[in-house]
């Protein structure tokens, strides 16, 4: 991967370990930014954001304050002596971000998932020296998030950086988007110079959530955290499920812990943390096989119901007893633990098969 980037030492802010990017969801008005900065100013926070273009995923919500919040973002970062950074998602909030002299911009999920506004961006910063951040789009399409980069790249930005804020997904999950780390971290293998942020605020989607999903992201040694913040989280205007105060933030930011960075030490712990997030990749799919071999099981129920033929049918079941038992051995595993597998998997399609069978339930 040939890209030229410039390290984050060398964009003039202070580039503490972690980085930290802390302010608003959204600018809302010019008390609301100043009070959030002057309460954050205790985190040493390193840059204020606060989004001014609000990408909405349904209309009728608030969708920004405009251009008249760029300066009311400006003057509050001013205040407490540090850069400020928003959201630019077309040409036009480029040359506005850059009238208003807004130090850091940053691409939005909505935003990196389509080349041609990425382009549009690009196109309007060239020549122009100012770093830009750009958020993984809202597929887990690695190759994806790595064009942007290019596209910037090739306009001349080189102080670029990604921020990592999770992946969306259809059905339940404890997560607002699932991180899948295994994504950025691959990221940083393919280009160890880029630094990564982590946004624990649109990964979890909730308070509670950010202190743990803050400290994961340091575990994984990720360069810093961008996260939102607001004097009223509950009247927030956008996002506010997960907003925190900047009381909050400060509490946050002093619990977490920073891992010692012997270099043997790190070498090792990054490692640990490598083959564990691939024990979380592999663990996903055994629940999704398990759950698809479930959903077969439950059509044999269905089968048998109007066939009028028992649950139970021993020699079939012996025989894959069997079967499975050997093949496991054969790949390494223990005839203990393949006798509880298999004892439990099939109790589990036993209990799938009666919800067919007796309780009326109908496959669809
Ligand atoms: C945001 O940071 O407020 C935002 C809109 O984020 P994302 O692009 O990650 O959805
Ligand atoms: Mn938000």
């Amino acid at each position: 991967m040939s890209l030229e980037i410039i390290p984050v030492s060398e964009w003039g802010i202070k580039n503490e370990r972690p980085i930290l990017i802390a302010g608003p969801c959204s600018v809302e008005t010019e008390e609301q930014v100043m009070q959030t900065a002057l309460r954050l100013k205790e985190t040493n926070l390193d840059v204020l954001r606060g989004g001014i273009w609000k990408p909405r995923t349904r209309p009728n919500s608030f969708e920004g304050v405009g251009s008249v919040g760029l300066r009311w973002l400006k003057n509050a970062g001013r205040a407490i002596g540090v850069p400020v950074t928003t959201e630019v998602a077309n040409a036009k909030h480029v040359y506005e971000a850059l009238r208003e002299q807004i130090d850091i911009l940053w691409v939005g999920a909505r935003t990196t998932v389509n080349p041609f506004a990425v382009q549009e961006i690009a196109d309007a910063l060239r020549g122009i020296d100012i770093p830009v951040l750009v958020k993984n789009p809202v597929n887990p399409d690695l190759p994806l998030w790595i064009g942007a980069f290019e596209r910037l790249n090739a306009a001349g930005i080189t102080k670029i950086g990604a921020i990592h804020r999770g992946f969306s997904t259809y059905g339940k999950s404890k997560y607002r988007n699932k991180p899948h780390w295994e994504i950025p971290i691959e990221l940083k293998r393919q280009i160890p110079e880029l630094p990564i942020i982590v946004d624990p605020s649109h990964i979890t989607g909730k308070r509670e959530m950010i202190h743990p999903v803050s400290q994961k992201a340091l575990d994984l040694d990720f360069n810093g955290l961008m996260i939102e913040s607001h004097i009223t989280p509950d009247k927030a205007l956008s996002d506010a499920r997960q907003q925190i105060t900047p009381e909050r933030m400060v509490s946050i930011k002093k619990a977490l812990l920073l891992r010692d960075n012997t270099t043997d030490n790190e070498v090792f712990l990054d490692r640990l943390e490598e083959l564990r997030d691939s024990i979380d990749g592999i663990d996903e799919r055994v629940i999704e096989v398990l759950a698809e071999r479930m959903d077969v099981a439950r059509q044999i129920g269905q089968c048998k119901k109007e066939n009028n033929i028992t649950i139970l049918q021993k020699d079939r079941w012996d025989n894959i007893f069997q079967q499975r038992r050997d093949k496991g051995l054969d790949k390494g595993l223990t005839e203990d633990f393949m006798v509880d597998l298999y004892n439990s998997i099939h109790k589990e399609s036993i209990r799938q098969q009666e919800r067919i069978m007796n309780k009326g339930e109908d496959l669809k």
